[in-house]
């Protein structure tokens, strides 16, 4: 790929390899491939296309738009949408053949006067306080729903966490619900990604696993200690190499002044990117197989990198990823710019940066 920009690369053997490995901890239940907000960045209709075949059983989204152009590209396993429809979106939902979620009695009945043909899964509020019926309303919603109830599952607020004693809580709540009432064939579930990993009590019917089938780790550890492979990488090119002397600053606010002579290299990745301004002198990328300091601030289009005399233009510049022996991973990303790796794969603007899919080998 010759670049003009910045590109993403999508490695749809990781997405495979994620998906297997995930299978393979979730001991037996089924897997559903959340693919939401295009897939964390990584792209829904390939990604999708990729976990199925890879033994996912179903997908997830969160907007009927989104499920959409799942549909459009010709995939006809079961998507669940997790958000709560407006009538005006219901009938699109139900001519995709999309699952519907019901976050309410209100949501029940809304769906239910709706049609007879939709199905919907039912979401219980066991402690994460966003979503979801009570535990106590779980009868009544049931009834509403009659033979649309095609689901039922909850959602933890702390799996991640290495305090496991709340996640523990809403299991047990979850497990009093199922204890109280008959769902005959509905699918159960409650698992995201690191309650599949270290919540094996989570796992129920089928696992809805988001983050680490992108090879990204739950709690921003270590994506290579649970297995995991990272599938995007973030990659540009140096658009220009000068000399800065001895006290000349760099980018807005000339936040970064040289200590002595130096090279500099310009690269054009900003916050349009998605490459986030809040790495303003704390991130690196790799280049020559050296990892390089970022100089002063980034901006909406571009980025300054420390360099050398070895450094020319055109040289290939990985801002996520691997090059030579170096790696600079969306956990890191995420911790210097004090957010998530969620957060960095999702915010890389699709209208920005071109995604290249390698195919699985
Ligand atoms: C996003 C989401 C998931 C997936 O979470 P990960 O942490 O990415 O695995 C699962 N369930 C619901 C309801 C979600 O909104």
């Amino acid at each position: 790929m010759s670049p003009s920009r910045t590109w993403a690369e999508i490695d749809l053997s990781a997405i495979h390899h994620n998906v297997l490995e995930l299978k393979r901890r979730a001991n037996g239940s089924r897997l559903m491939a959340v693919v939401k907000a295009d897939a964390y960045g990584h792209g829904a209709v390939p990604v999708a296309k990729a976990a199925l075949e890879a033994g996912a059983e179903s997908l997830a989204v969160v907007t009927v738009e989104e499920g959409r152009e799942i549909r459009e590209a010709g995939v006809s396993a079961p998507i669940l949408v997790f958000t709560d429809l407006s009538p005006e979106k219901l009938p699109l939902a139900v001519s995709l053949g999309l699952a519907v979620t019901a976050h309410s009695i209100e949501s029940a009945k809304r769906i239910s006067e709706h049609s007879d043909e939709i199905s919907a899964h039912l979401k219980v509020n066991t402690g994460m306080n966003r979503w979801g019926v009570a535990p106590s309303e779980v009868g009544e919603a049931k009834k509403i729903l009659g033979d649309r109830l095609a689901g039922i599952y909850t959602h933890f607020a702390s799996a991640d966490s290495d305090d496991k004693e709340a996640t523990e809580a809403q299991i047990w709540a979850f497990d009093g619900v199922l204890a109280a009432h008959s769902f005959g064939g509905a699918l159960v579930h409650a698992a995201n990604s690191a309650a599949t990993l270290w919540h094996p009590g989570s796992r129920y019917d089928l696992v809805r696993t988001g983050v680490a089938v992108y090879g990204l780790h739950p709690a921003g550890g270590d994506a290579d200690s649970e297995d995991l492979r990272p599938a995007m990488s973030l990659k540009s090119y140096v658009a220009d190499v000068r000399r800065l002397a001895a006290g000349e600053g760099v980018s807005y606010g000339l936040t970064f002044r040289a200590g002595e002579d130096m090279f500099a290299a310009t690269v054009p990745v900003g916050y349009a990117e998605g490459y986030r301004r809040a790495l303003s002198g704390k991130s690196e990328a790799i280049v020559r197989g050296r990892r390089r300091r970022l100089l002063g601030r980034v901006t909406m289009d571009a980025s300054v990198f420390a360099a050398d005399e070895e450094v020319s233009v055109g040289d290939e510049v990985v801002l996520l990823g691997r090059q030579g022996g170096e790696r600079v991973s969306a956990e890191e990303l995420g911790f210097r710019a004090g957010t998530i790796n969620y957060e960095i794969t999702t915010g890389v603007n699709p209208r920005r940066v071109e995604r290249s899919f390698l195919d699985v080998r």
